[in-house]
């Protein structure tokens, strides 16, 4: 950051970050489980540091106490992850063609870019020229003992394979093969249901606004890829559970969720309006309103009589849901964003696009508080109906609802992010707002709840 060598451990469970002086993490490097306090020492000073045993337990204590330590090593740390579904699995694509406008814009939007072990030896001996001082020095993706992949370094923010001109230097000289898989197939996801693998995508660039109802670009997936076989082998493909959380104490087998899933993608497309169009429905906004849509979806499957079809077909789209509803969300948000934008400020670079982006969405989840501006944005002011609408179908056909918190809560947290956005639009002139981010909200909004733990809000909710 700013030229000066930071280690930040962070911690995906909760969102939070731990800070760490390069001599604890010198350290902690050695800490891969198989070495008691006195190997720690050992290995440090074979490295050339000297260590008081005083540090080396202090080191631990804080790492303890923020609930980062623990005991021996991972046996499964090297096995070969199971393979999910049969090669001959078919896949179940989104019609989508994204151009990317090259601005690297994703490459400096996440805290951790994973590369295979592979891919990074294969990095460093492609570009070794970059191996000064940052590209050398992976990191592990996970913990510090043996493991497959690792986390590159970040500059400013931004992956450290980043130019300065926002292009990928291993695309640029050696081509899209040569880059990591996840880099390759961004910003598509895949996740296995039982009967295909969806493919989808994650409304997380700006690019991928842009792009809806585009006729040109690229697919999701290679040109003629029917099969998982036809797949990258490093790509990673999600698994929906046998048994999903609906709501608190209510759940369903993977079989009828798949069942609702279906009645809602037909439901909306009823909404789409093709009438006179040859655009692909998922690029069509809907006829009524996001907001609306998620808050009533979430009702119905908080209901045991769900899977029918009859209650999804009998929400009424344009039924914001009301203040006192939506207050308890927009406060945590408020709360969050504020706490985020601290942690921000504490260790990010003021030339770092996080930092900036997280600055206007807590401006925006503060202004949300405010009574009048939470009645224009329920009201629609500030909405890229066709952004909400796709950024809802993708999510469905994906099924990017199921996760780590149930159906119900994910859904009306989908609501909350599209009030977040359109509250974006409605902020006064003189917060000076990057383009894409003024234009295209949404994205900005959704890399911030994933990426950055923005969406750790539902769980002070649940509190
Ligand atoms: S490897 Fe290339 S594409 Fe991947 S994050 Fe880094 S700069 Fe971006």
């Amino acid at each position: 950051m700013d030229g000066v060598e930071v280690v930040v451990v962070h911690d995906a469970r909760t969102g939070d970050l731990l800070r760490m002086p390069p001599r604890a993490w010198e350290l902690m490097e050695a800490a891969d489980g198989t070495r008691d306090l006195d190997g720690l020492l050992l290995a440090a000073s074979q490295k050339g540091q000297l260590y008081q045993s005083s540090e080396v337990v202090s080191v631990l204590t804080d790492l303890m106490a923020a609930g980062l330590l623990t005991d021996g090593i991972d046996p499964f740390a090297l096995e070969e992850a199971e393979s999910v579904c049969d090669p001959e699995t078919a896949l179940e694509v989104l019609p989508f063609l994204l151009v990317c406008d090259g601005s690297g814009a994703c490459c400096s939007a996440y805290n951790t870019i994973r590369f295979s072990n592979q891919e990074a030896e294969r990095a460093r001996a492609l570009l070794p020229m970059l191996s000064d001082g940052y590209a050398k020095r992976f990191m592990p993706l996970a913990g510090s003992g043996a493991q497959k992949s690792c986390a590159a370094p970040m500059v400013n923010g931004g992956c450290s394979y980043l130019s300065e001109s926002g292009k990928c230097e291993i695309h640029r000289v050696f081509g899209m093969a040569a880059k990591p898989a996840g880099c390759a197939v961004y910003p598509a996801t895949f996740v296995y249901d039982g009967e295909v693998v969806r493919v989808s995508l994650g409304v997380e660039c700006a690019c991928v606004a842009k792009s809806i109802a585009s006729k040109i670009g690229e697919p999701l997936v290679p040109a003629g890829a029917t099969l998982r076989g036809d797949l990258p082998k490093d790509v990673q493909i999600g698994v929906v559970p046998n048994t999903i959380v609906l709501a608190e104490g209510l759940t369903c087998s993977r079989e009828e969720f798949l069942r609702w899933s279906k009645v809602v993608t037909s439901t909306l497309r009823r909404w789409a309006p093709l009438e006179g169009s040859d655009l692909p429905v998922w690029s069509m906004a809907f006829s009524h309103d996001v907001v609306s849509i998620c808050w009533q979806l979430s009702t119905t499957v908080a209901d045991s009589n769900f899977v029918g079809g009859e209650k999804v077909r009998a929400i009424q789209p344009d039924v914001p849901p009301s203040h006192a509803e939506v207050l308890p969300w927009i406060a945590a948000l408020a709360n969050r964003m504020t706490a985020k934008h601290e942690s921000a400020v504490r260790w990010r670079s003021e030339h770092d696009n996080v930092r900036a982006t997280i600055s206007v969405l807590t401006k925006a989840a503060k202004s949300l508080l405010d009574e009048d501006v939470l009645a224009l944005v329920l009201a629609g002011e500030g909405a890229n109906r066709k952004v909400e609408s796709f950024y809802l179908t993708a999510a469905i056909h994906g099924h990017q609802l199921v996760g780590d918190v149930p159906v119900s809560l994910a859904l009306r947290d989908r609501a909350i992010r599209i009030l977040l956005s359109r509250a974006v639009c409605l902020l006064p002139r003189e917060n000076e707002l990057p383009e894409s981010l003024a234009t295209y909200p949404l994205p900005a909004v959704e890399s911030v709840m994933r990426a950055q733990g923005g969406k750790e809000y539902l769980r002070d909710l649940q509190k």
